[in-house]
């Protein structure tokens, strides 16, 4: 079988940590590995923003398509929707030379929906969406967070034309649910995954001294693209409230563009005397984050919303408590007072409370380290695949026993659908 998964904004080739740059890219790239490993035969589109080839073989059965669409250059996630019409055009494109076609299409985030649903029009097969994050979901989760109705209103007509939706969590289903009427029985959900090869416990004191870090102190991690929305704020008061004065707080993510955050940030430390203790790491390869979560004692989640949060997960499979908002993906990912603790309100006391009990606690943390390394173990790569493909098995049955095209755009003709696309592009 052949996919394409679209991955429009950002390359998940990409480093991580940037501020476009973190699960999605994970997700995309392991996900299609492991597809790729079943026999899949796998091609990420993503458009392209440097001097690179337009084709890039990853793994065999994978690879990577770049696709010309504005300026081969980095552009702001939100000005890309104005070359989404090109990036569906020049997919149409590409498909054409290589003359070998899909059987599904599988879209990340709405901007790649837009794009991913014209080209399985065009091509008369299925559409499968991941949204990653919800337009909708954002507006509510944190004051002040102002998604643009655009986009709110373009994630409504691909939830209503997709073929299928994939969630990662059942929350994230609800959400779907209530504020965007998705159908049902269209949603499907199938966690992320983790690569438990590279996270897996390993000795905390090598760990730490590889990093230069006290050995006999306690050491707090959060790990991340540096948004507003992943509640570092919170984070950072709630150490200002802790017994103890000897702690390290790792912050570790960020490129330049979350400079101002960064200065923001210091700016709190220094107003609530913890900056001494606080090192912004900047961002950090993936293969080189199971040290940092070897050396943490505890990792720190302190979003407003996550709509998964592999951090989470990547932590656990090290061995590692996790304090987390009880927020979207993380409900079903924590275990309050097993795995770590979920917090349900967005303010430091309650973060700040747990901290303590766990920093004081080493035979708790002991407890919390085993459970936390059995309970990650299904979201192995491998299994996350096996279901993924068995969807992409069901929902392109379905799409053939429908006789092509379903929903909305079966109204249309391929050449309708051509044709607006040339003429209306993306309003
Ligand atoms: N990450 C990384 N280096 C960094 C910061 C983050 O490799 O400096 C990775 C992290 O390990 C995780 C991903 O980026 O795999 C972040 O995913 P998560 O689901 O926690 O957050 P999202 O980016 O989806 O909001």
């Amino acid at each position: 079988m052949r996919i394409a998964q679209v991955s429009a904004h950002t390359s998940p080739l990409a480093p991580l940590g940037g501020r476009e740059t973190g699960g999605m890219n994970v997700y995309v790239l392991e996900l299609s590995r492991e597809l790729a490993r079943l026999g899949y035969e796998i091609d990420i589109f993503t458009r392209r923003d440097a001097d690179l080839p337009r084709v890039e073989t990853i793994a065999p059965n994978l690879r990577l398509i770049r696709v010309e669409a504005g300026p081969p250059e980095p552009v702001e996630k939100e000005a890309i929707i104005d070359f989404l019409p090109d990036f569906a055009r020049d997919m149409r494109r590409f498909v054409h030379e290589d003359g070998r076609g899909y059987d599904a299409i599988h879209s990340h985030y709405w901007q790649s929906g837009w794009a991913g649903g014209h080209l399985a029009r065009a091509l008369d097969v299925p559409h499968l969406v991941m949204f990653h994050t919800l337009g909708e979901v954002k507006n509510r989760a944190r004051f002040g967070e102002q998604e643009p109705k655009k986009r709110i209103r373009h994630e409504r007509q691909i939830v209503r034309r997709a073929s299928a939706i994939v969630t990662a969590s059942s929350h994230e289903r609800e959400l779907l649910e209530r504020y965007y009427a998705a159908d049902h029985g269209k949603i499907h959900t199938i966690p992320c995954g983790v690569d438990l090869e590279r996270f897996r416990p390993s000795d905390r004191a090598a760990a730490r001294k590889k990093l230069g870090l006290p050995l006999g102190a306690p050491v707090l991690l959060w790990v991340g693209r540096l948004e507003k929305l992943k509640g570092v704020d919170i984070l950072i008061s709630a150490v200002a409230q802790l017994d103890a004065s000897d702690f390290t707080l790792l912050i570790v993510g960020g490129d330049d563009r979350a400079d101002a955050l960064k200065a923001e940030l210091r700016g709190q430390a220094e107003a609530e005397g913890v900056a001494k203790n606080i090192r912004f790491i900047g961002a950090v390869k993936h293969e080189d984050l199971p040290d940092y979560y070897s050396a943490a004692d505890v990792c720190v989640v302190p979003s407003y919303y996550e709509s998964f949060g592999l951090v989470a997960v990547e932590a656990m499979a090290c061995g590692t408590p996790v304090v987390a908002s009880r927020v979207g993906g993380l409900i079903s990912t924590v275990t309050d007072g097993v795995t770590g603790y979920l917090i349900p309100w967005r303010c430091p006391e309650p973060f700040a409370e747990k901290l303590e009990v766990l920093l004081t606690n080493p035979e708790l943390r002991a407890n919390f380290s085993r459970a936390a390394q059995k309970s990650v173990e299904r979201f192995a790569w491998r299994r996350v695949a096996l279901q993924m493909a068995s969807l992409y098995d069901r929902v392109l049955a379905e799409h053939r026993s429908r006789g092509g095209v379903a929903g909305e755009g079966a109204r249309f003709g391929k050449e309708a659908w051509e044709a607006a696309l040339l003429a209306g592009g993306i309003r």
